[in-house]
């Protein structure tokens, strides 16, 4: 029962610190993934009480969880079965889960944006205008419910093996703190149709407010027109700058 309850939020923690050092640990070769070099990736003072706000919070859903898991009330599994329906079902039962999330998160988000909900519950998060990793988790109390709560919702609807909800909760938290960070990682990847989100576009969302709702996949802003239009033009300039600044690191005598 306690383990989901330590785990939650030990595991946010952890991903928040990673961020937070993120150039320190890498000898301050990161720095050239920064979204704005000039951007200050320090947390203000509210951002770090949010976050210890909603950590308890996740403490509590945690204990919740492992509660339910423990009385057999959910639809989680512990056994694995090795024919090939089982281990396809395995695998993709965590891309099901993300779907589901990636839409619960879009429209959760659009509610969280309703002009009263959003002036006394959403605006808490955004008093964060430049992005870091403290501001993944700055959350008013209901919206900390709100989105942690899609872990126990889909562990009582979606039959998860238990390590492929304990998977799910890791990538939810790990994509949050990352979409915060202030680093663009992904700029230059493999790109399948720029159906992945990536940092920036959450970056953007604070930045400018009404566009870019997703966290994961680049489909329902695509779908409901709310990507913000010069979205795939920033990608494609934080990329090149990021070759550029490879390349002057590699041969000083470009600089
Ligand atoms: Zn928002
Ligand atoms: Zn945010």
């Amino acid at each position: 029962m306690l383990e989901w309850g330590i785990f939650i939020p030990a595991t946010a923690l952890f991903f928040i610190l990673y961020f937070h050092f993120f150039n320190k640990l890498f000898n301050g070769k990161k720095v050239i993934y920064k979204i704005e070099i000039a951007q200050e990736l320090r947390p203000f003072k509210f951002e770090i009480l949010y976050t210890c706000i909603s950590l308890i919070l996740f403490l509590l859903v945690g204990v919740f969880l492992g509660y339910s898991i423990d009385n057999g009330w959910t639809v989680v599994y512990h056994e694995v079965g090795f024919s090939a329906l089982e281990i396809i079902y395995l695998i993709s039962s965590l891309f099901i889960a993300l779907i589901i999330h990636d839409i619960y998160f879009y429209l959760i988000h659009r509610f969280l944006h309703i002009k009263i909900i959003y002036k006394y519950v959403h605006s808490w998060h955004h008093k964060t205008h430049n992005t870091n990793a403290w501001a993944a988790f700055s959350f008013h109390p209901i919206e900390g419910v709100l989105q942690i709560g899609i872990v126990p919702i889909i562990a009582y609807f979606l039959p998860l093996q238990i390590i492929v909800l304990f998977l799910f909760t890791s990538f939810l938290l790990f994509m949050s703190v990352y979409g915060h960070s202030g680093y663009e990682l992904r700029a230059n990847k493999l790109k399948v149709l720029n159906i992945f989100n990536t940092s920036l576009h959450h970056f953007q969302h604070h930045k400018f407010i009404n566009y870019n709702y997703g966290i994961y996949f680049n489909i329902c802003d695509r779908l409901f027109s709310t990507n913000h239009p010069e979205y795939f033009n920033a990608v494609k300039k934080i990329g090149n700058r990021i070759i550029d600044d490879k390349k002057k690191i590699s041969d000083p005598n470009l600089v």
